[in-house]
């Protein structure tokens, strides 16, 4: 199967999921994730009309979009891996929305990096429903306070909560803790579900779904 094709058939596996859960297919966002691959791959899937795409690490990003973005200036960029305090304003250069503002130190340096920018960003607060040590988020007792300190204190634009639940649990537990923590704040974005559970996520209430493997195939393992 081409790229192409793998594109076709999980946008109509998302139109499907959404029908099936009585949402209308275009309430939910396929954000492609397309770390790791290199600029001519990604540039198959913005020829066959796609436009929005997630990335998790800046400095590739940096190598890999201002080149595309010359050719498709209406693509929407969706950081999903981890932010350092130092990348924000680079982060804010290349992204269009940052999924991963998990901590008030991130959200103080996004905002202050905005008002030197002169730029307005749109922003996911990334939970870690599982608590993992090992995980970015924060916690699910955290999440009402970072939420208003963004939305609130710093004046961010929230559009929903991240979340990447633990891989040896049920995903469906972990989609309905982040649905209920959104609603109770009064956000209706969440960016749930990823190539093995995105139908899941969609019947749980997903907005955004980020997809990589299952359009773009396996993932060419970093060079050593
Ligand atoms: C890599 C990644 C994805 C996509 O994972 P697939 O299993 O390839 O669909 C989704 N979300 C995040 C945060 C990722 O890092």
């Amino acid at each position: 199967m081409t790229i192409e094709q793998s594109l076709r058939e999980v946008g109509g596996a998302v139109s499907a999921a959404a029908k099936a859960a009585d949402r209308q297919p275009e309430d939910v966002v396929l954000c492609a994730v397309s770390k790791m691959f290199e600029a001519p791959i990604i540039a198959e899937v913005l020829a066959a009309g796609h436009r929005v795409f997630g990335e998790n690490r800046v400095q590739e990003s940096a190598g890999k979009w201002p080149e595309l973005r010359k050719t498709y200036p209406d693509v929407s960029l969706h950081l999903i891996g981890p932010l350092q305090t130092n990348k924000c304003e680079d982060a804010i250069n290349l992204f269009d929305v940052i999924q991963t503002v998990d901590r008030p130190k991130l959200a103080r340096s996004l905002a202050k990096a905005e008002e030197k920018l002169g730029v307005k960003r749109r922003y996911y607060v990334q939970i870690n429903t599982g608590e993992e040590p090992q995980k970015a988020g924060a916690t699910p007792a955290e999440a009402d306070a970072l939420i208003t300190l963004c939305r609130d204190e710093l004046g961010l634009t929230v559009d929903g909560l991240m979340c990447i639940p633990p891989v040896d649990d049920e995903a469906v537990l972990h989609f309905g803790l982040l649905a209920q923590i959104a609603a109770r704040n009064g956000l209706s974005g969440l960016s749930m579900g990823m190539s093995g559970d995105f139908e899941t996520a969609i019947a749980c209430g997903a907005t955004l779904v980020r997809v990589g493997s299952a359009i773009f195939g396996d993932r060419p393992k970093p060079a050593v």
